[in-house]
């Protein structure tokens, strides 16, 4: 009997050495959880357990977002915490019940804004504001780990063209896929974007694709010289110039048609009601923490339009996949770290130096 159990156990270690996990629940993984403001552990968990619909992935690179740092300084949202990261591409190593649209081993991308599917904004296609979605790496286990699930509908098969580099950065493509859309066709507009991190850059890249004229401004030299090489018409280092001063100078004294909030600070949000040309739009991207002082008489005089814009739909994570090649994101990398530093990762961005940094998540990557 006990030379059966044995003989048994012997079978399901070569099953696993195989790449066929018997039950993934069981097994452990290391992954990246945050505990606290500024408290990030690499530790051992359980590799996730498939429900029907899903895939398990095991990822190879990850972004670190904007919205992470925001996590990292002010803690979790849940507790106990939940792996963190959603930014990933990877390959399928297995198939949960009923998924029939995707073999074991393809390269794919996650899309981590998961609608229920059923609600009202989810059939008039606006998933992303669906009050029953999961979030990956914020309300739901995330790809700073060894192994991931996602539903099979949220993920995104990815053509050898794509490095994974440039897959693991679609998501915030699909963030400035969004951005651009919110604001109407951007042919022949000025647009002023405040805040040149990530979601700037790129969204730098779709204005110029589209037609317009772009003025970048933020207080990081660094991230203003890379928006320039990227296509930026004009940058202002708010360290040096007020942007409501130069906003006016921007395309022959013209002014500015369209003003992004990306810093998701007040302040700027505040400027932009300055900044903006009569009969002009804003469009708050940044999510800045606090209370705006925002005189309402300016928005009538002047009929400025304030738009929000949120995540992305299921189309503009289709378009940014699309649009990887047409729009560089390969330099806004400006770190590689594996999961075990990922510590290391979170504290160059908290201070300020980094512009996009990644997570190796297999040893054999770069
Ligand atoms: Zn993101
Ligand atoms: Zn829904």
């Amino acid at each position: 009997m006990r030379k059966n159990l044995a003989g048994i156990i012997q079978l399901l270690s070569e099953a696993e050495d195989m790449g066929d996990p018997v039950e993934e629940g069981d097994q452990g993984m290391k992954a990246a959880l945050l505990y606290g403001p500024r408290d990030v552990r690499v530790e051992e968990v359980s590799k996730p357990r498939l429900e029907d619909g899903e895939v398990l992935i095991e990822p190879r690179v990850g972004g670190i977002c904007g919205s992470d740092m925001s996590r990292y300084r002010s803690g979790p949202m849940i507790c106990p915490p939940v792996v963190i990261g959603h930014e990933c591409c990877g390959h399928i190593v297995r198939l949960g019940k009923g998924v029939t649209n995707f073999e074991v081993g393809q390269r794919v991308v996650i899309q981590p804004n998961c609608g229920c599917g059923n609600c009202l904004l989810c059939r008039m296609g606006r998933d992303h504001l669906c009050p029953r979605r999961i979030s990956l790496g914020v309300t739901v286990d995330g790809c700073f780990a060894e192994y991931v699930k996602a539903p099979a509908r949220y993920v995104w098969p990815i053509t050898d063209d794509i490095t994974d580099e440039q897959a693991a950065l679609v998501e915030p493509l699909a963030v400035a896929v969004k951005t651009v859309r919110r604001m109407g066709n951007p042919a022949g507009r000025r647009v002023m974007i405040l805040g040149a991190g990530p979601i700037g850059l790129l969204v730098v890249q779709l204005l110029k694709l589209n037609g317009a004229t772009v003025s970048l401004a933020d207080l990081i030299e660094r991230n203003l010289l890379l928006g320039r090489q990227l296509g930026a018409d004009e940058v202002v280092n708010v360290t040096k110039y007020d942007p409501r001063e130069n906003a006016g100078s921007l395309t022959g004294g013209e002014g500015v048609d369209v003003v992004v909030e990306i810093a998701g600070v007040t302040k700027t949000f505040e400027q932009a009601i300055e900044i903006v040309n009569p009969g002009g739009k804003i469009i708050l991207v940044g999510i800045p923490p606090g209370v705006a002082n925002i005189p309402p008489e300016p928005i009538v005089r002047k009929e400025i339009e304030i738009i929000g814009s949120f995540i992305y739909s299921y189309e503009d994570f289709h378009r940014a996949l699309q649009l990887v090649g047409q729009v560089e994101v390969a330099p806004l990398i400006s770190h590689r770290v594996p999961l075990e530093d990922i510590g290391q990762a979170f504290d160059i961005l908290d201070k300020g130096e980094g512009i996009k940094v990644v997570i190796n998540l297999r040893e054999e990557v770069g």
